[in-house]
C-alpha cells in the first residue's frame, strides 16, 4: 500500500497516532477493506498503533449549463438537473490531511 510508505517517510521515525485522510466517493475504497488492509499494512510497517480517521468526500460534478450537483454512487456522472454529461468537480481525492506523531 502506497499510504504506507508515505505515512512512513513522513513520520521520520517518530511513533505515528493517527492518520487523517481524505477520500473522495468515486474512489469506490470501501471503508472495511480499507481498515483491514490497513491493519496489514501497518503491522508489517511498524504503524502497528496508528489510527485512520478518514474524513469522505461526496461525489459532485458540473454540467456544461453550470449546475452544480453531488451524485450518488449509481447516478452516473450525468446531471440530474438537465441531464448533460457533467465532469467531476469532487470526488477523486486520496489526500493525506495530516499525520499525528509522538514528539
Ligand atoms: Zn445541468
Amino acid at each position: 500500500m502506497q499510504l504506507a510508505k508515505v505515512v512512513t517517510r513522513a513520520a521520520e521515525g517518530r511513533t505515528v497516532r493517527s492518520v487523517h485522510l481524505r477520500i473522495g466517493a468515486l474512489r469506490q475504497v470501501v471503508p472495511d477493506t480499507l481498515a483491514y488492509a490497513w491493519g496489514f499494512v501497518s503491522r508489517d510497517t511498524g504503524l502497528g498503533s496508528a489510527e485512520l480517521d478518514i474524513e469522505w468526500v461526496p461525489a459532485a460534478i458540473e454540467c456544461p449549463e453550470g449546475h452544480r450537483n453531488e451524485v450518488g454512487p449509481l447516478d452516473g456522472l450525468v446531471c440530474p438537473e438537465c441531464g448533460l454529461p457533467g465532469r467531476v468537480i469532487s470526488g477523486e481525492e486520496f489526500t493525506i490531511v495530516d499525520i499525528d506523531v509522538d514528539a
